[in-house]
């Protein structure tokens, strides 16, 4: 017996516009913008993906390029040691 189950529909027009920097209309990122990168790590200095940041995929890649530039000055660290 075999019943088919309605699929949910995810309406995709309606989803909220979620990219930090889409919304906040921010077209360049600053390696030097601290507070505004670590929105972007997790608490253990570690990349967040895109599905959890919520970053469309032209800023994540901004955020990811400006992040790793900001570890090589010495401004984020690489990973977060001794966290326990
Ligand atoms: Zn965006």
């Amino acid at each position: 017996m075999k019943t088919k189950k309605p699929k949910p529909k995810f309406k995709r027009f309606f989803r909220k516009q979620d990219c930090y920097f889409c919304v906040e209309k921010i077209e360049d990122i600053d390696y030097k913008d601290l507070a505004m990168l670590r929105r972007f790590l997790s608490d253990r200095g570690k990349l967040r993906p895109r599905r959890s940041s919520g970053n469309c995929a032209r800023h994540q890649r901004l955020v990811v390029k400006n992040v790793k530039r900001a570890r090589i000055m010495a401004l984020l660290p690489f990973s977060v040691e001794h966290y326990r």
